[in-house]
Parts: structure tokens; C-alpha cells; sequence
């Protein structure tokens, strides 16, 4: 962060949504990179990327995209990795670090690892921190301050690139952790991939009850509500594709939880007190513990933007990314 000095010459991002338009603001904002070249899917994006001036250059294909550049990061739905490392393979530059965003790491390492060239770097990555808005307006470069980036790089990765991308993240405001794909993919089922499920399936029982949704559920939705419709407001395809790519560890996590549910139900079924309070002890104690390691604020969140983010439009980010 304190580095001004360009850590890479030139970075190629391949989708700016969310996430890669974020990059582009921070990456710009504390001089990593001497240019940034971006390409998206559809005319209309790139088009909107050059009005908003997030890259030096704006080009139609992936391959030449990554023409010619250092680091490359992939910021587009996980289930379109595969096929985007096959369309780059062949015009990556030797040397170059190849990495990506995806909220799932075991399927993005299978589908896209086989496609890249003997002295490529692939450093898969995944910053654990994200809003439910998507595409290019969406972004901004406070969004991975304080925020973990996960690294999974495979065995046999040359450690000095694994550094380099670290370093990366770490100036883009991020704390950076290093762990194999498949722990990845467990603990995100856990903390990220269950509770977007569990809002999607809620929000969608909501508007099952007809007129209540017209009236009562959307005049009183105070907190909890609330929250859950932010979170099931998150990008369809991004989290079709997650649930796809990480469909045995969302399946173990789930199982795990509806366990637990049929406990609480048991309990309130019996009017047994004793157990409601213990297990919203236990959870307490948890939310009290994530506040306490700087991932969330005790601070009422009443929609506004925290204090700590200078400029008011911009969405709130929420600790479970996205994820
Ligand atoms: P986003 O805002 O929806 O942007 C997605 C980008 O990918 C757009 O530029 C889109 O291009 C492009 N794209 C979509 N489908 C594509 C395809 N089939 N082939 C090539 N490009 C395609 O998404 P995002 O939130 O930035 O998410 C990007 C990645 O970051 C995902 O893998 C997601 O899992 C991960 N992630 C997201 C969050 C989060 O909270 N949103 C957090 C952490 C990680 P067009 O606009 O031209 O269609």
C-alpha cells in the first residue's frame, strides 16, 4: 500500500464487472500497474468501461487481451473459466501470472490449470469480498480494504509469482491467505455459499405468500428481512455457477444445517427454552467474535455507507463476499 512503484507494467482483465472494475479502481489508485488493458464479454460492457475510463485500452477478444501482459486476472463466473483459458493459452506472454477471482476454487484449478503453457504462473485467487450489485458502475477501490484474498495456488507453483500476486493484494488493501482449493471450497460453502442459499430460499418462501409480500413483508422489513434481500439480490448467473462448481461441499454444509434446523424446531415444537437460549448464546458469541477481528462493525446498519468509506453512493460490501 505504501509502494507507489508499478508492480506490474501491464494487467489484462478479462471481464469488469464487480469485482474486476474494483481491481481497475485500486489497482489505479496506488500505482501498481503502468497500464491496464480490459475486455468484456458484450460491446455493451466495453463500451461502458471506456465512458468510465477504467483501462488504458479496451480490446474486443480475450487473446488479445492478454497479449503482451504480466498479470492476468480472470473476472468473469466461474463456470466461463474453462473456456476463457482455452481461448488465452495460446498468447499468454512467458512469464506472465494468470490468476482469477472465482468464489469457487476446486472447479476454476480442474477446468482451467490443463490449458495453461509451461512457464505461465497460475496463481488462482479469491477475494473473499463483494456487494450484491454487478458490472462495471458497480465497482470501487475500497472494496478488498481489510477483506481476505485467498490464494490456492497448485503444488509446485514457483513461490516468487505466488508472492508477487500476494503482494498485489495485499497493496490493494486485502490480508492474504494461502490454502488448497478444496479447504477453499469447504469453508466458503460454510460461510459464504450457504448463507446466499438460505437468503435466496427465504426471500423466495416471502414472496410465496402472495398479498403479505404486497404489503406487510415489504412495509415491516425491519433487520433481518432486510438483509436477506440484499444478499438474494446477488448476481443470478455469478451464483448459479457457484453452487454448480461447488456442489459437494454446498451439499455436506447443507446436510449439516438442516440438522441442526430440525434441532431448533424440535426445541420450539417442545417449548424448550433451555435450548433456544444456549444455541442463541453460542451465536452471539460468534457475531461478537467476528466484530472483534475487524471482519464487520458493531455500528447499526441502517443502509447507509460506513464512516470509514469517503464516498456516500457506493454500496455497503458485506463480509461473506459473495462471495
Ligand atoms: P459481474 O459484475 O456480473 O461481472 C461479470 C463479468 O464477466 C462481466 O464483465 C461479464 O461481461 C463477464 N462475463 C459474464 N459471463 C461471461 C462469459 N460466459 N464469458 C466471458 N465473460 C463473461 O460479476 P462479479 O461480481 O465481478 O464476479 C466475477 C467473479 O468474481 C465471479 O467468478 C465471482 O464468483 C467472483 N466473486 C464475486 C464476488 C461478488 O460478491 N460479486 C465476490 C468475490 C468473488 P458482460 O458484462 O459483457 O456480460
Amino acid at each position: 500500500m505504501t509502494d507507489a512503484k508499478p508492480r506490474f507494467d501491464r494487467l489484462a482483465l478479462i471481464g469488469v464487472g464487480l469485482i474486476g472494475s474494483s481491481i481497475a479502481h485500486a489497482a489505479r489508485r496506488h500505482s501498481l500497474v503502468r497500464s491496464i488493458v480490459a475486455t468484456a464479454r458484450t460491446a455493451a460492457t466495453r463500451k461502458r468501461v471506456v465512458e468510465l475510463g477504467l483501462a488504458d485500452e479496451v480490446v474486443e477478444t480475450n487473446a488479445e487481451a492478454v497479449r503482451g501482459a504480466d498479470l492476468v486476472i480472470v473476472c468473469i463466473p466461474v463456470g466461463a473459466c474453462g473456456p476463457v483459458a482455452a481461448e488465452i493459452a495460446r498468447d499468454l506472454k512467458p512469464g506472465a501470472i494468470v490468476s482469477d477471482v472465482g468464489s469457487v476454487k476446486g472447479s476454476v484449478v480442474k477446468d482451467m490449470a490443463p490449458h495453461m503453457p509451461a512457464g505461465v504462473h497460475f496463481v488462482p485467487a479469491h477475494p473473499v469480498a463483494g456487494t450484491e450489485h454487478s458490472g462495471p458502475d458497480s465497482g470501487f477501490a475500497e472494496l478488498f480494504i481489510n477483506r481476505w484474498c485467498i490464494l490456492t495456488p497448485p503444488p509446485g507453483t514457483d513461490a516468487k509469482a505466488v508472492e508477487r500476486l500476494a503482494a498485489f493484494w495485499r497493496a490493494l488493501g486485502a490480508k492474504v491467505e494461502t490454502m488448497s482449493p478444496e479447504h477453499h471450497d469447504l469453508v466458503l460453502a460454510v460461510t459464504s455459499h450457504l448463507p446466499h442459499l438460505i437468503a435466496y430460499t427465504i426471500v423466495g418462501t416471502a414472496d410465496e405468500l402472495g398479498e403479505v409480500t404486497e404489503s406487510e413483508v415489504l412495509q415491516f422489513s425491519a433487520g433481518g428481512f432486510r438483509d436477506f434481500t440484499r444478499i438474494a439480490a446477488s448476481d443470478p448467473t455469478m451464483w448459479r455457477d457457484v453452487f454448480l462448481a461447488n456442489k459437494d461441499a454446498v451439499l455436506e454444509m447443507l446436510g449439516a444445517f438442516q440438522e441442526d434446523l430440525s434441532k431448533l424446531t424440535r426445541a420450539i415444537r417442545r417449548g424448550d427454552g433451555e435450548t433456544l437460549f444456549e444455541h442463541f448464546t453460542r451465536t452471539r458469541a460468534i457475531r461478537r467474535g467476528i466484530v472483534s477481528i475487524g471482519q464487520d462493525s458493531a455500528a447499526p446498519d441502517f443502509g447507509r455507507p460506513p464512516a470509514t468509506m469517503p464516498t456516500t453512493p457506493l454500496p455497503r460490501p458485506y463480509a461473506s463476499g459473495e462471495e
